[in-house]
């Protein structure tokens, strides 16, 4: 395995209305220990409309105004990863993409010529939807679609989402105590593929739905995804860098 997505939500991100300065702490450090050992890192990140949040206290319930709080919480949030990243003299890169963007051959053949010249100069490319043309994952989705379509379009050989949840239960975890991790997934059916979307809390949009149809989408792809907890990395860690899953769920045919 070679090249890989993250995608970090922004629940996992943020912490008491803030970006969580500790837990991007230890994303950057993880991205930094992946690319020791030869892997290349594409990072799909929310985060700016919180980020935004901080600064402007905008009304989120409409819709504008969580544009203009992208708008604001961008720049700020890239600023914060250059700072991490610089711990480890690495460098890191905004590209701001469309679900549309990808549907474009022409468009899609551009920002991937970017960003082999980034990945082969050890830059890590830090994607997210371009808030202030798009509004699909700010209302829905909160990018675990589109960092689907960027391992696929970007030929990366796994999508890992990192989320508040550990992996992909047999039930909602946080409703049914007796629920059961999968430590492995198939393809998934069409009932749960269309069941009621769970977002968990008021930055999040996507819940475990997106998050199913991402892997089916990767899975009929040729392609694998692996779910696991964004507030302890060690699952992560382990699957990525010693190749022994502890836990999480991976999505595989
Ligand atoms: P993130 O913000 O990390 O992208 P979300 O909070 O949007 O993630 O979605 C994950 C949530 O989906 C979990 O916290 C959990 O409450 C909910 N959920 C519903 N059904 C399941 C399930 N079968 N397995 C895991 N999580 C589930």
């Amino acid at each position: 395995m070679k090249r890989i997505v993250i995608k970090v939500g922004s629940h996992v991100l943020t912490e008491n209305g803030d970006i969580s300065k500790d837990r991007m702490a230890s994303l950057v450090e993880l991205i930094a220990s992946l690319q020791k050992t030869g892997k290349e890192v594409i990072l799909v990140s929310s985060g700016a409309v919180s980020s935004g949040y901080t600064q402007l206290k905008l009304d989120k319930s409409f819709i504008p105004n969580k544009q203009a709080l992208a708008a604001i919480g961008q720049p700020l949030l890239l600023r914060m990863y250059q700072e991490k990243f610089a711990r480890y003299n690495m460098l890191c890169s905004q590209i701001l993409l469309t679900a549309s963007d990808l549907d474009s051959r022409k468009r899609t053949e551009h920002a991937k010529q970017a960003i082999e010249v980034l990945l082969s100069n050890n830059v890590i490319p830090i994607i997210n939807e371009n808030d202030v043309t798009a509004t699909e994952e700010l209302v829905f989705g909160d990018n675990d679609r589109l960092s689907a379509h960027v391992a696929y379009h970007f030929d990366a050989d796994m999508l890992a989402i990192l989320s508040d949840i550990d992996g992909y239960y047999n039930k909602d975890p946080r409703e049914f105590k007796d629920a059961v991790v999968f430590k492995e997934h198939g393809f998934l059916d069409e009932k749960t593929l269309t069941s009621e979307h769970t977002p968990n809390n008021e930055f999040a949009t996507g819940g475990i739905v997106t998050k199913l149809q991402s892997a089916q989408f990767l899975l009929e792809n040729g392609k694998e995804m692996f779910l696991a907890s964004g507030f302890d990395l060690s699952d992560i860690r382990s699957f990525l860098i010693d190749g022994i899953q502890q836990g999480g769920t991976l999505f595989r045919v």
